[in-house]
């Protein structure tokens, strides 16, 4: 299949709302596909495209390794030719445990080790000496993590109550539980006392009580103190791989140190001792990138070294990416998904792979204007080492640098999935399709702002890079928080702002879904509505249009697929043959509302639905989706097919109707086209004369432009940032010298 043609060549592509669309597409070029949100970019990239060149590649492996790979069906297309090996660079959240870090990851780490192996004074061994993931590198103490964990007793008990008052304050260990039987069951206490009135024995038996026995009913069994087992389930676990959810529990029970021994430095005493001009590997594993690379090129020879010279061609590829504020020894689990994806293009950087097929997900997320151009020549170097780059973007500095452009549209859902236009940007620019026409417009900087109501201070705040910043977020405006990656206009709103101020609703990127059968209809809460208005209609109960009830398909459940688990494979869904995919009983299909069936509705898009409904509750609700840009959002369509920026404007359309007074939005303009954001702050005006007060981190020029208040953090990423270095309307910011943002405008 991977033969050396000049295009990739797609044939009728019918994936979700594509119609039917053929079109070449040029190797060893970038090509940028663009398109209004929900035009079917993802659908042919992503769905279309990859899934093939995935599903391609793992035929060619043997009917055993594919055993092990991740299942992927046959993509909805008649045939693609010429595909490439694909490595897919998305937003997706690295993950893997403290053990992962930006230096492990990107493997950029192997060759600091080696460099100290061979010029660290004095010899310790080799490489794998300076590995806190190999025995013989990790700190003993705390086998490699740098941290050591401890229970907090005060907050796991409640010492005023009893067992069977729930004393226990761990959600496993909650009264009538499995983990909680053990101690009323076991005999050894009263289980009324409570337990600050517990003697010295039997607090030593409840909390320690390894060699007792205990029997209830026909069970016997070996009794484990509290804290033994609590150790023994989570402590020993690492936190940074649990899910969200377990490691919110468990770092509401614990308290973590720097390990005594290793202080942090997660190896072994010999390895740290093991210096270059002064300083050990961990110590320079925490310098930024910026400052590691001076230091490098002071102290050792890049000309006469071939390992400090890759070392330091590797960190400034990290820079170049707009990533110089971020250590080597950062643990992945805490980037956010731009970061994530750009540490990604790094990893795959450092491989000598050629001939492949990258595609990325708008990788300019996060990336402020000045870092595009950057961003820009690491795609470029991509397809320079003879690589294929297919990119799904809407920025105007990406696009401008494409080789090649694939419009898709003219519009969302079923008014899109169409090629509208293929060629250049100088092309693009003269057509007259809406991305084209949008190529051209300057949105104008905003002359009168609108007068703030009060303020909300944020005070001494020290977090992260944060240099002890004092500032005050007016009210009843809209605040844009602006600055370069990593300058801390998250830690300042996300964390800071939000924890002094935490009745502020926000609407962020982090996904929406629920459970599988979560569907815009669940999520904005209108199918309730929807039940009850079927059952007027047809004098039955409202429980029989719910997708978990008597009313759902038995064969199904009401999720309308049905899954069959494989060994070693993700497993498949296919459509249930009973309801055929329609998630109810034949019966209650049969009741009707103004001619449509349940079934029928779910399968309206949010803009047919709103034309449908003209009941008090339900309208606003859809009236705000098609506000959003989601328009072509079917209410039924299961939320684990929908992108961050669709979840994130789904939340907003909901949340609209709270009547919150403090909305936090971090970079809303994610997947949307110009056109879209136009829409976009059309709502965010209408909440603002409201008199709310709108708070957006954003990077998107169009959106600063238009801000009431504009809040610049900087100058720079990292230890360089973190200070405010203009606060005020966007017309006097266009003078301020010391902002980077400034040069934009
Ligand atoms: P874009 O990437 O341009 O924003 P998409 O390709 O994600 O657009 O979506 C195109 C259309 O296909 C939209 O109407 C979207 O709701 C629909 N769609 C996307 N994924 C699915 C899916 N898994 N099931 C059903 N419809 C889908
Ligand atoms: P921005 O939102 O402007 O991109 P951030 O607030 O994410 O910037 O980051 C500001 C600084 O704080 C950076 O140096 C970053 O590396 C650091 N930082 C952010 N999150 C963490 C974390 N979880 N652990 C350690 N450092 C962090
Ligand atoms: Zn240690
Ligand atoms: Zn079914």
């Amino acid at each position: 299949m991977m033969q050396d043609r000049a295009f990739i060549e797609v044939y009728g592509a019918r994936e979700n709302n594509l119609k039917n669309i053929s079109l070449n597409i040029p190797k060893q070029r970038v090509t940028v596909f663009t398109g209004v949100s929900g035009s079917g970019k993802s659908s042919l990239v992503f769905d279309t495209i990859a899934a093939e060149a995935q599903r391609q590649l793992n035929e060619t492996f043997t009917f055993f390794v594919q055993g092990f790979l991740p299942h992927y069906g046959q993509p909805d297309v008649e045939r693609i030719e010429h595909l490439n090996s694909p490595i897919i660079i998305d937003q997706k959240r690295v993950g893997g445990g403290s053990r992962s870090t930006v230096g492990t990851y990107t493997d950029i780490a192997v060759l600091l080790r080696l460099l100290f192996s061979r010029i660290g004074q004095p010899y310790v061994g080799p490489g794998y000496a300076f590995s806190f993931n190999t025995p013989q590198g990790m700190c003993p103490e705390c086998e490699g993590i740098g941290k050591t964990v401890q229970l907090d007793m005060d907050k796991l008990l409640d010492r005023s109550k009893s067992l069977n008052e729930g004393a226990i304050l761990h959600p496993e260990f909650k009264v009538g539980k499995w983990m909680w039987k053990m101690y009323p069951l076991s005999g050894l206490f009263d289980n009324d006392k409570p337990i600050q009135d517990y003697n010295e024995q039997e607090l030593q038996a409840f909390l320690y009580g390894a060699d007792l026995k205990v029997s209830w009913g026909e069970f016997s069994s070996k009794y484990e103190g509290l804290l033994e087992r609590f150790e023994r389930m989570y402590l020993k676990k690492d936190a940074a791989a649990m899910s969200d959810r377990n490691r919110a529990v468990f770092e509401q029970f614990t308290s973590s140190q720097i390990c005594p021994v290793c202080h942090g430095g997660r190896l072994t005493q010999a390895a740290l001792n093991c210096r270059i001009a002064g300083r050990n590997i961990a110590e320079l594993a925490d310098f930024e990138a910026t400052d590691l690379i001076s230091f490098l090129a002071d102290v050792t020879d890049p000309i006469g070294d071939r390992v400090a010279a890759k070392l330091l061609e590797r960190m400034q590829q990290l820079v170049d990416i707009g990533l110089g504020y971020l250590s080597l020894s950062r643990e992945t689990s805490t980037l956010s998904g731009g970061e994530s994806q750009r540490v990604k293009m790094i990893r795959h950087l450092g491989n000598s792979l050629t001939e492949m097929l990258y595609i990325l997900d708008e990788p300019s997320v996060g990336l402020h204007a000045r870092d595009v151009a950057r961003l820009n020549n690491l795609l470029q170097q991509l397809r320079d080492k003879g690589n294929t780059v297919l990119v799904v973007e809407h920025d105007p500095d990406v696009i401008a640098i494409a080789d090649h452009i694939v419009d898709i549209g003219p519009r969302a859902g079923v008014h899109g999935g169409e090629v509208v236009f293929e060629g250049s940007y100088a092309d693009l620019k003269r057509s007259n399709t809406l991305t084209g026409s949008y190529l051209q417009q300057v949105v104008p900087t905003k002359q009168h702002s609108r007068q703030p109501t009060g303020y909300l201070p944020i005070v001494n705040a020290n977090l992260h890079n944060l240099k002890n910043v004092n500032v005050n977020i007016p009210t009843g405006v809209l605040t844009v928080v602006t600055g370069v990656a990593g300058s801390g206009k998250s830690t300042l709103i996300n964390e800071v702002f939000l924890s002094q101020h935490p009745n502020a609703i926000v609407i962020d990127q982090s996904r929406v879904t629920a459970n599988s059968r979560s569907a815009p209809a669940t999520y904005t809460g209108i199918m309730d509505d929807i039940r009850q208005t079927f059952a007027k209609a047809n004098g039955v109960s409202a429980s029989l249009f719910s997708f978990n009830s008597t009313g759902s398909c038995d064969n199904c459940n009401g999720l309308g697929l049905v899954y069959t688990d494989l060994a070693f494979m993700e497993g498949i869904s296919s459509t249930c043959e009973i309801c055929e995919g329609k998630r109810f009983k034949a019966e209650v299909l049969e009741y009707r509302l103004r001619g449509k069936s349940i079934s029928d509705v779910l399968d309206m898009t949010a803009e047919e639905a709103l034309d449908f409904f003209n009941e008090k509750k339900i309208k606003p609700v859809l009236q705000a989706m098609n506000d959003v840009g989601l328009s072509y959002l079917k209410l039924g369509q299961p939320l684990s097919t929908i992108s961050g920026g669709e979840g994130q404007r789904l939340k907003l359309a909901t949340e609209l109707h709270k009547k919150a007074s403090v909305y936090v939005m971090d970079e809303p303009t994610t997947g949307l086209h110009r056109s879209d954001i136009g829409l976009l702050m059309g709502i965010i005006d209408r909440l603002v004369d409201l008199k709310n007060t709108v708070i957006l981190i954003e990077h998107h020029l169009d959106i600063i432009r238009q801000a009431d208040w504009i809040i610049d953090i900087g100058p720079e990423g990292g230890s360089a940032g973190g200070e405010i270095i203009f606060e005020g309307p966007p017309m006097a910011l266009k003078t301020c010298q010391r902002s980077i943002t400034a040069k934009f405008l």
